[in-house]
């Protein structure tokens, strides 16, 4: 997910300008953002939009805030289809997380967050579990062996104004990683059900949903309109989810925030239980 307003972000930049202006004569740190004519065409293949990606250090993100590795880049996604849905509301990829009718997926953060961000992974766990989905959330107080660590992003990509990045599930196994922006109330303002929306977005990639206004993200973004593609991982329609994406609709699966609280909202609820209840 992405920061919707490019103002706090240009305030950020200017602020990082200022702070690392002094050392420029003993280091050159001005952030480069370099991604090969080779790269692009890989993610083109997969069918992801290559407006916007950001070189991290090997890996790439895609669509503002999907985490894809080269290995990903190399070998694609399992079982992929290349289908195009329309125009329409909550989509899911052809990756999901295997429950077997009953799965709890444990979900670590890191010391370096202060208690509103812990308090707001609380809020998005408790938002899933109100659902009694086939699968729950649960917090737990050791990343060993927990199924997503929630980490700080580097510095280079809160630069770049992400809020958070995730990728899809492999393997019938969630993405096992959530990199949160460590600034989103110093830099952006964001209060704790603004964070809590950032974390429950990552989270629904994580667990297999694609942006709801990937057909154009736009919507949620502003700017020209842009397709985001099938991303080589299926961007399927969700039965009984409607038609047409909007901003006012407000689904958490919108690929850009302005820092409100997007809580689930009807087709959400459908999408979310025809995903996680008695189907995978
Ligand atoms: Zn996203």
């Amino acid at each position: 997910m992405r920061v919707l307003s490019k103002l706090p972000m240009v305030a950020f930049a200017a602020t990082l300008f200022l702070a690392f202006s002094c050392q420029q004569k003993a280091q050159d740190t001005t952030p480069q953002n370099v991604v090969s004519p080779e790269v692009l065409a890989k993610i083109k293949r997969l069918g992801f939009s290559t407006e916007g990606v950001i070189n991290n250090n090997g890996s790439y993100i895609v669509e503002r805030d999907i985490m894809l590795t080269e290995a990903q880049l190399d070998q694609g996604f399992n079982n992929p289809l290349l289908l195009r849905a329309g125009q329409e509301e909550q989509y899911r990829t052809t990756n999901v997380v295997n429950s077997n009718g009953s799965r709890v997926i444990t979900v670590y953060i890191d010391t370096r967050f202060n208690s509103t961000y812990v308090n707001a992974l609380n809020d998005a766990i408790g938002r899933y579990n109100a659902l009694n989905l086939d699968i729950s959330f649960q917090r737990v107080t050791s990343s060993s062996g927990a199924d997503i660590n929630v980490r700080r992003l580097n510095w280079f990509l809160e630069f770049f104004g992400v809020l958070g990045s995730a990728g899809f599930p492999t393997n019938g196994n969630p993405y096992n990683e959530i990199l949160m922006n460590g600034r989103l109330q110093t830099s952006y303002g964001y209060n704790q059900a603004g964070i809590a929306t950032v974390i429950a977005h990552e989270m629904g990639h994580c667990i297999g949903f694609r942006h709801t206004d990937y057909f154009d993200r736009s919507i949620s973004c502003g700017g020209s309109t842009n397709d985001e593609g099938d991303g080589g991982v299926g961007a399927i329609l969700i039965p009984g989810t409607p038609t047409g994406a909007s901003l006012s609709a407000a689904s958490w699966m919108l690929a850009c925030s302005g820092g409100g609280d997007r809580q689930f909202n009807a087709d959400d609820v459908t999408a979310l239980n025809w995903m996680y209840k008695n189907n995978f």
